[in-house]
């Protein structure tokens, strides 16, 4: 893929990008590097201060930053300003919390004293995609340069404006050259880099594609990765649900960033004694959303970030339907310039079928009835994915084995799935392995030291 800002809203090509020769990848590894030498003695204290001035820039600049990334991928302009903003979020979060988590942990032993203690690793290769085009970045960036690392972000090729201003954002606000650079580069040039001596680890978020070939290599020179793929998370509502509560909900999780979010409900499984209701309430909902312009105050759902992802997202309804799947509302791409694709219910799904067996990454919910828990749970965890869940219930019993049976990195109960500073995220299965985020995600790119003194 070319690395070329090109708005989705209309399909014009804004800008290229050349994609950095083998000698530039060469001299930012080695500037990277030089910097780690250097960087990792740098106080604590002074790593906070540089993250809040970071914080402080996002915050500062949020209304700029959202329009690059709606421009670049699409999603609606209030949300990417709520997106930078968050951003602000996880940089103080780990400003203040950081010196904690990585504190050294006293042990007992047969020596005099044994402690832990959390040293930097060097280089990280971080390869994001572009559905949350700054969180992703900044959620592997603030734990990975409070620990002492530097990063080398590859950022996916329809992002280049927000991957740029990510590195000119981290060096604003005060961190040494090369602590964190932009790597413009395309997909074929990751091994280069992984390969390289001084790049010590790896993280992806992405498709599953991605995140098998990024540690495939990796574990070819034995270095460790996070991976953080897909999801197709349950949303599942049971006989003693808020019903209004679970529709709005479960709308805002299927539709947040245009249907595009690894997180997002993609599998309506609801109880039959309240299924109708549930239904005929979504789709009035679904009825009321506003698609259009992505700088829009009003628009509820942008176009998809590429013509590819609506082309995928078209295909998958289309054979689902062939195969006997209804649709409620939607079910096909609208005519005109830009990536537009309406909000779509698909219902009666067929167990071969797309819709029942591959994860659907646009705003289609995909409903299914089940007669009571454990058909819901045996349909939760019907697929190789694990990210997240959320299930609707009033009942303790139920509640609880909710949390104990289904297979996912993360269950929300009466909630959607989210991501939070405060809480591991991270997947099960084949949604990936490692976590982000909390004291957890700071603690995946350090050398656990294990010190014993006689
Ligand atoms: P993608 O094609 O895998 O792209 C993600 C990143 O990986 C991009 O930077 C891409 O670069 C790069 N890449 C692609 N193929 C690669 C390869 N063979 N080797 C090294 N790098 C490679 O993913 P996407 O289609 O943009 O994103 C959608 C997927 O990501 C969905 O499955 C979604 O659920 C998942 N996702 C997961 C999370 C999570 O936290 N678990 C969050 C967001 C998205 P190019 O752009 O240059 O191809």
């Amino acid at each position: 893929m070319a690395i070329a800002t090109i708005n989705p809203a209309n399909g014009e090509t804004l800008k290229t990008f050349a994609p950095l020769t083998a000698e530039e990848i060469q001299s930012k590894l080695a500037r990277g590097q030089s910097a780690f030498v250097r960087y990792r003695k740098t106080k604590m204290g002074d790593r906070a201060a540089w993250l809040h001035n970071a914080a402080d820039l996002l915050d500062k600049n949020a209304e700029e930053y959202g329009k690059i990334m709606t421009l670049e991928m699409g999603k609606p302009l209030k949300s990417a300003i709520a997106e930078a903003k968050k951003c602000a979020l996880v940089c103080r979060y780990y400003a203040d919390n950081a010196a904690d988590f990585l504190k050294d942990i006293p042990s007992e032993s047969d020596g005099s004293s044994a402690f832990v203690r959390y040293q930097p690793l060097g280089i990280i290769l971080a390869v994001m995609p572009w559905n949350f085009p700054f969180w992703q970045v900044f959620r592997f960036a603030a734990p990975a340069l409070m620990a002492g690392n530097v990063g080398l972000l590859k950022h996916a090729s329809n992002v280049p404006q927000c991957a740029l201003a990510i590195e000119e954002i981290i060096s604003q606000a005060g961190f040494p050259e090369g602590a964190f650079q932009t790597l413009l580069i395309g997909a074929s040039q990751v091994e280069s880099v992984i390969a390289d001596d001084r790049v010590q680890a790896a993280t992806l978020t992405g498709s599953e594609p991605a995140g098998a070939s990024l540690a495939s290599i990796a574990g070819k020179h034995i270095k460790k990765t996070v991976l953080e793929l897909g999801g197709s998370d349950p949303f599942i509502v049971l006989d003693s649900a808020d019903i209004d509560g679970a529709v709005a909900m479960g709308t805002t999780a299927r539709m947040l960033n245009n249907g595009q979010s690894c997180i997002a409900a993609k599998r309506f499984i609801v109880s039959e004694a309240i299924a109708d209701e549930f239904q005929q309430k979504l789709l009035a909902k679904f009825q009321t959303l506003k698609v259009g312009d992505p700088m829009s105050e009003d628009t509820d759902i942008g176009p998809l970030a590429t013509a590819s992802i609506r082309d995928e997202i078209a295909d998958q309804v289309q054979k689902s339907v062939e195969m006997g799947a209804k649709v409620l509302i939607g079910g096909k791409p609208l005519a005109g310039k830009g990536n537009f694709y309406p909000p779509t219910i698909l219902t009666e799904i067929p167990v071969e079928s797309p819709a029942n067996t591959e994860e659907f990454f646009g705003p289609v919910a995909l409903f299914f009835r089940v007669k009571n828990i454990d058909e819901a749970i045996a349909l939760a965890n019907a697929t190789p994915l694990g990210l997240g869940a959320s299930v609707w219930t009033n009942n303790e019993q139920e509640r609880d084995r909710a949390i104990e049976e289904i297979e996912a990195g993360a269950i929300f109960v009466n909630g959607l799935v989210k991501s939070d500073p405060r809480l591991p995220f991270g997947g099960i299965k084949r949604s990936g392995y490692g976590r982000e985020l909390s004291i957890q995600g700071i603690h995946e790119f350090v050398n656990i030291k294990t010190v014993w003194i006689k």
